[in-house]
């Protein structure tokens, strides 16, 4: 599947759906985008990146994160579409890759009382950020990941937070530098007429997104990630 994220000065809605429709080749059975503004509002369906674009109402808000999914655990419905909200609808994820024990932590969760509206392996993973959340989406991620076995590129984002928070195990993620704004995609593809910037996360990293910085962790410590600079052909 693909994976965008935004956060920056800029209407976060029209960049979404023009890096989805990129990273349309890696999937394309439903597609969705969470967007933060006044608060956190979800569009998803079945179908494709275009049908979305078209019949998606304007959500404003200036970070933002979406998703092209080929679905691997459960069908290809509106449901089962991400990004996926925890039970307050203040945290989004998005998820490409399989959870392998989802099953039972899934169990586990819905014993503490968490409702599931998905057939999905990766709705798992809001709720359990939604458990481990005191004010910081990222701090929350870290120790969400932790009880995640298989493999994954997930970004979360959080209502009252101006940041994107992402994490890289067996799937693929890169981080786009811009100006008092960040992306980060699947696919630099994606990123293509924003920014000549770009860094690629390596297996284990945590990268904290703002609108004017970057920061990327690996087992708690900041890490140093090589800037590349991308030529696009027009
Ligand atoms: N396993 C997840 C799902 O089925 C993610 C699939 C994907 O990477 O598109 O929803």
């Amino acid at each position: 599947c693909g994976i965008a994220g935004y956060v920056g000065h800029r209407a976060a809605q029209p960049i979404l759906h023009t890096a989805l429709a990129r990273l349309e080749y890696r999937g394309y059975d439903s597609c969705g985008i969470a967007v933060v503004g006044e608060q956190m509002v979800v569009y998803k369906n079945s179908g494709r990146v275009e049908e979305m674009t078209a019949t998606a109402p304007v959500l404003s808000g200036n970070a933002g994160i979406g998703h092209t999914r080929w679905a691997s655990c459960g069908l290809p419905t509106a449901e089962n579409a991400h990004p996926h909200l925890d039970c307050s609808r203040h945290i989004a994820v998005v998820h490409n890759g399989n959870i392998t024990n989802y099953l039972s932590l899934k169990i586990d969760l819905e014993t503490r009382g968490h409702v599931f509206l998905s057939g999905t392996d990766s709705e798992v993973i809001v709720h359990l950020i939604e458990e481990h959340y005191h004010g910081n989406v990222a701090d929350a991620l870290s120790l969400a990941v932790r009880q995640l076995e298989g493999s994954y590129a997930i970004v979360a984002l959080h209502q009252e937070e101006a940041r994107l928070a992402a994490v890289k195990r067996g799937s693929a993620l890169v981080v786009g530098l811009g100006d008092g704004e960040n992306w980060v995609a699947s696919d630099v593809n994606a990123l293509a007429e924003h920014t000549g910037r770009v860094m690629y996360l390596e297996e284990g990293d945590l990268a904290v997104i703002e609108r004017g910085a970057v920061v990327i962790l690996n087992e708690g410590r900041p890490v140093e990630r090589f800037v590349h600079p991308i030529e696009w052909q027009p």
